[in-house]
C-alpha cells in the first residue's frame, strides 16, 4: 500500500498490542492490531475495523503521532490505499471540529496526518482517549 498523501512512499506495517474483547473477565489476553504508517511523513492509516479494536485498547500512542502538523500536508488531498486511489473525504471529528481526518467513503477507513490528534486535543490525555473524544461514537 503507497501512502495516501506522499503518493510513492509505501507505508510499514505496525503490530500494536490490544486487548482481545472475545475473550471474557479481566485476563484478556492481547492481541495484535496492525496500522499502516507512513515513515516518511509519519501519518497512520486505520483500516475501519482497526480503528475499533484500537479504539477499545487504549493503546499507547504511536512514534510518529508526536511530530509537528505540517499545514501543507494536512491541505493536500489524499487517496485512499485500500481502494484504488480513491479520492479521501477531509471529515471533521464530531466532537471535536479542530481535527480533521482523512476518511474513505468506500471502505470506512481513517487517515491521520502526523501530529493531528497532539494539534486537536489536550497532550496531557492518553492517546486511545483523545482518538476516542474525536471520534468516539462514530
Ligand atoms: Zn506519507
Ligand atoms: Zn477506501
Amino acid at each position: 500500500m503507497h501512502c495516501p498523501k506522499c503518493l510513492t512512499a509505501e507505508l510499514e506495517s505496525v503490530s500494536v498490542p490490544v486487548k482481545d474483547r472475545s475473550i471474557p473477565g479481566p485476563d484478556q489476553t492481547m492481541g495484535q492490531v496492525e496500522v499502516d504508517m507512513c515513515a516518511s511523513c509519519g501519518g497512520v492509516w486505520f483500516d475501519k475495523d482497526e480503528l475499533d479494536r484500537y479504539l477499545d485498547a487504549a493503546a499507547k500512542p504511536l512514534p510518529p503521532m508526536a511530530k509537528a502538523v505540517d499545514p501543507a500536508q494536512d491541505r493536500k488531498a489524499g487517496l485512499c490505499p485500500r481502494c484504488c486511489a480513491k479520492p479521501l473525504h477531509k471529515t471533521p471529528a464530531p466532537s471535536n471540529p479542530r481535527l480533521t481526518a482523512d476518511s474513505c467513503p468506500q471502505c470506512g477507513g481513517l487517515w491521520l496526518d502526523a501530529g493531528e490528534l497532539e494539534r486537536a486535543a489536550g497532550k496531557d490525555l492518553p492517546f486511545a482517549e483523545r482518538l476516542q473524544a474525536a471520534f468516539g461514537g462514530v
